[in-house]
């Protein structure tokens, strides 16, 4: 007998909502905070940064692209953004080598990750799924990813609205970044004040326009192989010990 694949999803966004749909009003259990986790290069706030933005967005499953992913680039009428893609594209191949390899194409349905730079509606004519939350929200951008019960992604759309950003190049700019990475499976934000990210829960202004050190080591991170596309807390914490 086939086994269905339990498809989940998630949708980002890249203004700085927090996801209040978890809030529960069930009276918590009185919380005793564990022992920070340190690895050999990690510091505490660096891997609780990377929880917040993994296992804490995701129910607690760690989320990665495959190997392999082909990009399509919907809108290619904004020259200055295929060029900030492609340079992006290069710079993620350049830092993670063998174990993320990303390519464009130009066969939307060889490509498993799909960019739209364009309007809100036409970007709900194409995922509609996105409709309820973009209708009633001033959203700039979104990342909508779809992943399997080992924790795979293998669809996923990326979109900023260049309407409303419209003649704001830069922070056009600065949500491709964001989106790009919450794509990677980075699915939350960071709430630490001590952090410097494009994924911070707010827009931290002037625009970051390049992914910060702290993004691209927990990049490194994610992407090591020994962090396995699946696993919980639990075994997390074991495997950073030794990162
Ligand atoms: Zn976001």
């Amino acid at each position: 007998m086939m086994q269905r694949d339990v498809t989940k999803w998630i949708i980002i966004f890249s203004c700085c909502v927090v996801f209040s749909c978890s809030k529960t009003t069930s009276v918590r259990p009185i919380y005793t905070p564990p022992s920070p986790i340190t690895g050999k290069t990690y510091s505490a706030d660096e891997i609780t940064a990377f929880k917040q933005l993994t296992l804490n967005a995701t129910n607690n499953i760690v989320v990665k692209l495959p190997r392999q992913v082909a990009i399509f680039l919907a809108d290619t009428g904004y020259l200055y953004m295929t060029k900030e893609i492609d340079s992006i594209i290069s710079q993620v191949n350049r830092l993670l080598d063998t174990n993320l390899v990303l390519t464009r194409t130009a066969d939307r349905f060889a490509s498993s990750l799909q960019i739209h730079l364009t309007d809100r509606n036409t970007y709900i004519g194409i995922e509609p799924s996105a409709a309820p939350v973009l209708q009633n929200a001033e959203h700039t951008g979104m990342a909508y990813l779809h992943w399997n019960d080992q924790g795979i992604v293998y669809r996923g759309s990326i979109f900023v609205d260049m309407q409303k950003t419209a003649n704001d190049t830069l922070q056009q700019r600065y949500l491709i970044h964001h989106e790009i990475m919450h794509a990677m499976g980075f699915l939350g934000h960071v709430k630490l004040p001590s952090i410097y990210t494009v994924l911070f829960y707010f827009t931290v202004t002037p625009y970051i326009l390049n992914y910060t050190d702290f993004d691209k080591h927990i990049m490194q991170l994610l992407y090591n192989p020994s962090v396995k596309a699946g696993i919980k807390e639990a075994e997390f914490n074991e495997v950073v010990k030794n990162l």
